[in-house]
């Protein structure tokens, strides 16, 4: 809670520590898998997580360090730990992801590696380790994603030739919208490097009794060194900083032309998109988009009577929070509490066009947490909330409905299916939303006119009796 009179102090966090999203980062690459050197409580947080999250097995491996490799330094933990992962899953990738502990005694880990590739005499051809530096204050779950893209990409890319490809840097995005990604790459006829590609590592199917330690799917390595010769990339992500950014070490090391674009959630976002790939591709917009963008006008018409009454909190990570917000905005509902826990100044400038008009009546929070925003939604009476599950005690405290987005989400199931991109995943949304303020206005209407006309006429009486 932000108070002028006191010592800045957080109560619960509108946040997930950075390797956080580092793992959920390695969880696109195929047969990968992280080893969090660290204290085994950061990665069995990590893991509680995400397994809620998207109801699947999740391993994260730990170097498990204690009193004395803290004192002593961890690196035959770490050591110990990387055989121990390579002889269980033999994986081609190993993430390691630093944690506070691992940051603060200074490990270099970089030496590590390296010595221990040369120990156990493997070849960069049969194992690829990546180390991100994410100590959990050095940021949120959003920088350790972006870091831990970039540093898959500097490791891994190599000069290529040209080729036909479009490098897609995903987000934070659920299975169910690289999905549907993946649909909109398909009926365009384009061929492209989706990293990190978590469609079916996070969302596998069912199959009985065969079970894969390192589920199929994900990124391979031959296609992420290939990417330096792409036509473009194309990055979901306007807020990282430019030395997280994948997508800026391919245009400065290799010349691939770059778009930093927000997630396409909303009309306006998923225009943007759709522009972009014709204009890279050089192919028309599918017949199919075109009908699609034409149903969702229909709907934003058809909905915009009841959206005009709602009043929105909007949190999360803030690309999430970015396009979200976007899609209110030109449905009319006002996020009057737009707020992320990372630290990154730029939501209102990147809103300003659609923000202006409202001068001080909406507030733009960033690195806050939910008692800030749980009193301003009081004081700008919202009455719908959108953000991840953490949101909930607003929800049960306030009686205000959530609609959970996001991550995490874990008092609700199929948040790893959910939909929001492109035209048909925000009209969907949409009808949620407005849905729920629908449901909300008919619920509460009669007791609303009673208090606001008959109360008035009651207490007049009583008071001239
Ligand atoms: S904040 Fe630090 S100690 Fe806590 S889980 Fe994250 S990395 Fe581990």
């Amino acid at each position: 809670m932000k108070d002028k009179n006191c010592v800045d102090v957080n109560v619960n966090p509108c946040k997930m520590c950075m390797p956080m999203g580092a793992c959920l980062a390695f969880k696109g690459m195929e047969k990968s898998i992280v080893v969090m050197h660290g204290s085994q409580g950061c990665s069995t947080y990590v893991r509680r997580h995400m397994a809620q999250h998207y109801n699947e097995p999740i391993d994260i491996a730990s170097s498990s360090l204690n009193e004395k490799a803290t004192v002593y330094g961890g690196e035959a933990n770490l050591k110990k730990g990387l055989k121990n992962v390579l002889k269980m899953y033999n994986p081609k990738t190993i993430g390691v992801v630093t944690t506070c502990l691992a940051e603060t005694i200074g490990e270099d880990i970089n030496r590590i590696l390296k010595d221990f590739m040369v120990e156990e005499k493997i070849s960069s051809e049969d194992l690829t380790l990546v180390s991100v530096p994410t100590p959990g204050y050095g940021g949120t779950q959003f920088e350790g994603y972006y870091l831990a893209v970039r540093k898959m990409v500097e490791k891994i890319v190599e000069p290529s030739e040209p080729n036909k490809k479009i490098n897609i840097i995903s987000g934070l995005m659920s299975p169910g919208d690289i999905r549907e990604l993946k649909l909109i790459l398909e009926r365009f006829g384009i061929e492209a490097v989706i990293l990190p590609d978590v469609s079916e590592t996070l969302d596998s199917p069912y199959r009985g009794l065969e079970f894969e330690k390192l589920p199929e799917g994900g990124t391979t390595c031959s296609e992420i060194k290939t990417m330096s010769g792409s036509l473009a990339t194309i990055e979901f992500g306007v807020h990282s900083r430019e030395d997280h950014s994948p997508g800026e070490y391919l245009k400065k090391e290799f010349g691939v032309p770059l778009y930093r674009i927000p997630i396409p959630i909303g009309l306006e976002n998923s225009d943007t998109l759709m522009k972009l790939l014709s204009k890279i591709s050089g192919k028309k917009i599918p017949e199919y988009y075109v009908k699609a963008r034409g149903r969702m006008l229909d709907a934003m018409i058809d909905s915009h009577k009841y959206n005009g009454e709602g009043v929105a909190a909007v949190f999360g990570e803030p690309e999430l929070v970015t396009s979200i917000s976007s899609l209110c905005l030109e449905n009319g509902i006002t996020p009057r509490v737009i707020s992320t826990g990372s630290n990154i100044k730029k939501i209102r400038a990147f809103l300003a066009e659609g923000l202006d008009k409202y001068g001080d009546e909406i507030v733009v929070l960033e690195d806050t947490d939910f008692e800030t925003i749980r009193s301003y939604v009081k004081e700008k009476e919202v009455n719908i909330l959108i953000g991840h599950s953490d949101g909930k005690y607003i929800e049960e405290k306030e009686g205000i409905p959530l609609i959970r987005v996001g991550f995490p989400v874990h008092d609700r199931i199929g948040a790893q299916r959910q939909v929001t991109i492109g035209y048909d995943g925000s009209m969907n949304f949409l009808d949620i939303l407005t849905n729920t303020l629908m449901a909300q206005k008919y619920q509460s209407y009669r007791d609303r006119m009673y208090k606001k006309y008959y109360k008035e006429d009651e207490d007049v009486k009583e008071v001239t009796a």
